[in-house]
C-alpha cells in the first residue's frame, strides 16, 4: 500500500483557478476509507454526505464517528426536495435500474449544487479490484480522479485502513447488506431483502407500502426482481431464499479455491456505493 505523497491539483490548474477538492460520502466502506486515507495528504478536502433521507439510521451515526476522525466537518448536502417529492413529480412511478431518476435528483444535482461552477477535483472511492465505472458528474469543471486505482488499493486494503483508524467497517455489513444507500434500493439481492426483514423489520415494512401505493398509482412495481415484498416476506419463501443464498455460497466458496487471491478478497465482490 502506499503512504507516498499525493496529489491532483495540477490538474486543475488549466483554468487558471486553484481547484477545490471534494469527496462525497456514501456511508459505505470505500469512501469512508478514502477520506481516512486522504486525510493527512489533502488537507483542503471538503467532504460532503448526499443525504437522501432514506437512510438506515446507523449510517448517520457512522458519518458522525467518520468525522470525529477527520477532525473536520463533513458537509450534509440533503436536497430541497425530498425522494417523495420527487416521487410525485414522476407520478408514483418508483426509481429502478432502467430509471434511476433517484441518484440524479438525490445524489448528482445536489453535488452539482455544492460544487458550482469553479474547478474541482472529485475523489472518488472505485478501487482497484473492481471492474466497473462511476456514476458521476459530467459537468467540464469537476475532475473525477480515481486514488485507490491509481495506488493499486484493493478491498483487504480498504478493510485495513477503517480497522487500523478504529472507524471499522459500516453497521450494514454486520448484517449482510453488500451496500449503502436507501433501506429500499433496488440493487439489494433477495438475501439482502431477507435481512433487512429480519434486521430491520419497520424498513422493510415501509419499503413494501412503497410498492402498495405505487398499484394506487397504476404501476405494477416490485423492488426486488419482479417479486412483491408481501411474497417475499412469508416464512417459507424466506427459508427457501436463505436456503438458496447457502447453496450458491457453498459453490462459490469451492471456486474461490482456485482463484489468485486478488480475486478472493474482492473481485467478485459488488462495490459498496451504488452511485459509483
Ligand atoms: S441508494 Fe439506491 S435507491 Fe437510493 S438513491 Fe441510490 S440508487 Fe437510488
Amino acid at each position: 500500500m502506499s503512504h507516498g505523497p499525493i496529489s491532483y491539483a495540477h490538474l486543475g490548474a488549466a483554468s487558471g483557478a486553484e481547484p477545490r477538492h471534494i469527496l462525497s460520502l456514501s456511508g459505505g466502506k470505500d469512501s469512508a476509507a478514502l477520506a481516512i486515507y486522504l486525510r493527512d495528504r489533502i488537507p483542503a478536502m471538503e467532504y460532503i454526505f448526499h443525504d437522501t433521507g432514506k437512510e438506515l439510521p446507523k449510517t448517520y451515526d457512522y458519518i458522525a464517528r467518520l468525522e470525529a476522525i477527520l477532525d473536520k466537518a463533513i458537509v450534509c448536502t440533503t436536497p430541497e426536495d425530498s425522494f417523495d417529492h420527487w416521487l410525485a413529480v414522476y407520478r408514483g412511478m418508483l426509481p429502478s435500474n432502467h430509471r434511476r431518476w433517484c441518484t440524479r435528483m438525490l445524489k448528482l444535482k445536489p453535488f452539482e449544487a455544492y460544487v458550482g461552477d469553479g474547478p474541482v477535483i472529485n475523489y472518488v472511492g472505485l478501487r482497484a479490484d473492481e471492474n466497473r465505472t462511476g456514476y458521476i458528474s459530467t459537468k467540464p469543471n469537476i475532475l473525477a480522479v480515481y486514488p485507490f486505482q491509481d495506488d493499486g488499493l484493493v478491498r483487504a486494503d480498504i478493510i485495513r485502513i477503517l480497522e487500523d483508524s478504529g472507524l471499522g467497517l459500516p453497521p450494514y455489513m454486520e448484517w449482510g447488506r453488500s451496500r449503502s444507500g436507501c433501506y429500499f434500493c433496488f440493487y439489494q439481492q433477495k438475501i439482502e431483502w431477507v435481512r433487512l426483514l429480519e434486521t430491520h423489520p419497520v424498513y422493510f415494512d415501509l419499503a413494501a407500502e412503497y410498492e402498495e401505493r405505487a398499484v394506487q398509482h397504476g404501476q405494477q412495481f416490485h423492488w426486488c426482481q419482479g417479486e412483491p415484498l408481501r411474497e417475499l416476506r412469508r416464512p417459507e419463501r424466506v427459508q427457501q431464499i436463505h436456503e438458496n443464498w447457502e447453496r450458491s455460497e457453498a459453490r462459490r466458496e469451492a471456486t474461490r479455491k482456485n482463484l489468485p487471491l486478488v480475486e478472493t478478497l474482492g473481485g467478485l465482490e459488488p462495490g459498496d456505493d451504488p452511485h459509483l
